[in-house]
């Protein structure tokens, strides 16, 4: 008989699900996971524990395991004010009213800080990987967090815009749009001081964090992330365009969020936005769309023609009340083949980082929505969190899936909690019942970074402790007092 190969981890007694090509679920399955953080073999227990020597073991307990789910549209740096803005704020005062006056006030400790949360947060939900949407001003603060949680991170430079009127309302000038509101609030807006302000400055950043792609090992990288909604001039985003296509990553944009900003696109461009990108070749496969919630069916065909992903946020657009379900199409897309992923936003948008909340809406939204219950099915919203993920942030070939060669990025669950009993259909309960709330243990890069729901390496306590002082800090330099949700028609008739 052969002596036994050697790994570094090997994770046994699983119920594997591989997302792998075929779907390959192994109901008594195993990982073998080798020294470069890379899996070796996945396979039948039996099979894969007879052919190695493990430096280490975990043992699944018969409970379900997967690939790491994929982040692929979020803040990181907002942490500090979870929940701060009240029910009653519109969105189209968020900015001017808030968000400004946090860019002019956060320091870097802070914007460490709040990424620090948000790492944890995200991998206690099982996600191992998440895509920035460029917000951070000083992006090596997220790379330390990142690097500190264990977290494989795709980082962006901040705020490529060159006309920064307001984000997230698609304002334009008041003559053309007629909207007296987006007018005055585009005359009230914050300049962020630490923002480009104009083509040049922004030019001058872009590209500076694809340095970090020259280790094709690191846990860390860049990718191109611009704005959108509105903040970039075309002349700026086919440069960034340029930008992305020269170092193939992904160029990743706020896109057609709310119908406000869709429409001002549509004025500035003079048609359909996605039909004018399409037309200008900005429209790609390595484009990724956050939110695009509002689509036309002659954008639905530019995106299928071009195969651009679409990172949809779910929670977001019920949060703010956008009409991603009622209105979007990305379900519809995803049953004709577009690439659909998944974003938490930000924790005043859907306000928790758990992919497993948006695969769950997302899917549900779709069945009520199309009155279907075989509409979206649970296994679709697995791949939109895995493989579509994946795709979406330019690392198909490394995650996503659990298959040889690529990086052991797991997550493995426990049946100790009561959404997992009994354990009639594995995915079901997973799927419907547990969520996050089983995750138990999860592998990042071979590494052990959460084990038995505690994180191996950080001190947890001693970190909330901190992220609270540093809110109360943020908030009271800012001069904000949090209000109390106040629509008067909760105070109901006796
Ligand atoms: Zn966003």
């Amino acid at each position: 008989m052969d002596a036994k190969k050697k790994c570094a981890l090997l994770v046994r007694n699983g119920y594997v699900i591989t997302m792998d090509d075929d779907a390959t679920i192994y109901e008594h399955g195993a990982v073998a996971v080798g020294e470069n953080g890379r899996i070796l073999e996945v396979g039948d227990d039996a099979e894969i524990s007879a052919r190695y020597d493990p430096g280490r073991e975990i043992d699944a307990q018969g409970a379900p395991v997967h690939p790491g789910f994929v982040e692929c549209h979020l803040h990181a740096s907002y942490h500090l004010f979870r929940g701060v803005l009240p029910d009653q704020l519109v969105e189209s005062e968020s900015f001017d009213t808030f968000e400004g006056h946090f860019y002019n006030t956060v320091n870097d400790e802070e914007e460490y800080l709040s990424v620090l949360l948000a790492c944890m947060e995200l991998v206690r939900n099982g996600s191992t990987c998440f895509m920035e949407a460029g917000t951070i001003l000083t992006p090596e603060m997220a790379a330390r967090a990142a690097r500190e949680v264990g977290v494989r991170a795709i980082l962006g430079d901040a705020f490529i815009w060159d006309q920064p009127q307001g984000f997230a309302q698609g304002k334009t000038d008041a003559a053309e749009d007629g909207c007296l509101t987006c007018a005055a609030q585009a005359k009230l807006h914050t300049e962020l001081r630490r923002a480009p302000k104009t083509r040049a400055e922004a030019l001058a950043s872009l590209g500076t964090e694809l340095q970090r792609n020259s280790d094709p090992d690191a846990l860390v990288t860049g990718h191109v992330a611009v704005l959108g909604l509105g903040t970039a001039s075309e002349e700026l985003m086919m440069e960034a365009k340029a930008c992305a296509d020269a170092a193939s990553v992904t160029l990743n944009i706020h896109q057609s969020y709310s119908p406000a900003d869709t429409e001002a696109d549509r004025k500035r461009f003079g048609k359909d936005p996605l039909v004018h990108l399409f037309e200008t070749g900005f429209l790609d496969r390595n484009v990724t769309f956050g939110h695009a919630n509002h689509l036309t069916d002659a954008e639905c065909e530019a995106l299928l023609d071009r195969g651009t992903s679409i990172a949809w946020a779910p929670a977001a657009s019920m949060m703010w009340g956008h009409g991603s379900s009622l209105h979007g199409r990305h379900a519809e897309l995803w049953r004709r083949g577009a690439n659909i992923a998944l974003g938490s936003d930000s924790p005043n948008w859907s306000n928790d980082f758990d992919l497993w909340r948006q695969a769950n809406l997302a899917v549900m939204a779709a069945r009520d929505v199309h009155m279907d219950r075989t509409f979206l099915i649970a296994e679709d919203g697995l791949y939109m969190a895995t493989r579509g993920g994946a795709r979406a942030v330019g690392l198909e070939k490394q995650v996503g899936s659990l298959d040889a060669g690529k990086r052991a990025d797991i997550v493995i669950h426990t049946l100790d909690r009561p959404e997992m009993v009994p354990s009639t259909n594995m995915i079901r309960n997973l799927f419907y019942a547990s969520r996050s709330k089983s995750v138990h243990t999860v592998i990042i890069d071979g590494r052990v970074i959460l084990e038995e729901g505690r994180f191996t390496k950080l001190d947890e306590r001693a970190i909330y402790a901190e992220v609270r002082k540093a809110s109360q800090s943020l908030l009271s330099r800012m001069g904000h007092t949090v209000e109390a949700n106040s629509v008067p028609r909760m105070r109901r008739p006796a």
